[in-house]
């Protein structure tokens, strides 16, 4: 009886062990397999979040000279003179928004705060492309536009934080890298 028992529970024991193998097996490739998943998502959201910034590169390129108070509630892009000023491309914004500085003080005390402008502060330097600052790519070694990043990145009591950064945007079809340089920072407006 005893011999019996034994014999049968040999065989059973080796399925358990056999089943366990395989369940372990399969569980360090499933885990393996979801870190591929994981590594791969990463790399594709670190690559969506480029591409927002991007986004939010080109709009800014277009508006946000349309911004009352320029990256105070997001980040302001401007294309810059030989000079370094902040400057708009002709083409970029429409006839009618430009105003003299008389009408631009009358515009600004009457409309509405925190609305978007649809007159053209006059102490924008309006250049054509031929006249934006430029600099080299370093992906393709072709002249980018250099471009200025400027945006409020701390507002609290115990300070406020300004940011302006330096991009090289490469607007070549075969590369179109955006080349960030090292950001500055100051506890008030630059
Ligand atoms: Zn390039």
């Amino acid at each position: 009886m005893a011999t019996e028992t034994s014999v049968r529970e040999q065989p059973l024991a080796e399925l358990i062990k056999a089943a366990f193998a395989e369940a372990a097996a399969a569980r360090t490739a499933n885990a393996t397999k979801r870190e591929e998943v994981r590594a791969t998502l990463a790399e594709l959201d670190k690559e969506a979040a480029g591409f927002e910034e991007t986004m939010r590169l080109l709009t800014g390129l277009m508006n946000s000279w349309q911004e009352f108070d320029p990256g105070k509630n997001r980040a302001a892009f401007f294309f810059l003179t030989k000079k370094d000023e902040c400057a708009v491309l002709n083409g970029l914004y429409p006839a009618d928004a430009v105003c003299t500085k008389e009408e631009w003080r009358e515009y600004r005390n009457t409309a509405h705060r925190g609305l978007s402008s649809r007159k053209l502060a006059p102490y924008y330097p309006r250049i054509d492309v031929a006249d934006a600052a430029r600099d080299e790519c370093p992906h393709c070694r072709k002249n980018g536009f250099l471009v200025q990043r400027y945006e409020q990145t701390e507002d609290s009591a115990e300070g406020d934080t300004w940011m302006k950064q330096k991009i090289i945007v490469c607007l070549e079809l075969d590369c179109g890298e955006v080349t960030n340089k090292k950001p500055e920072y100051s506890s008030s407006r630059f």
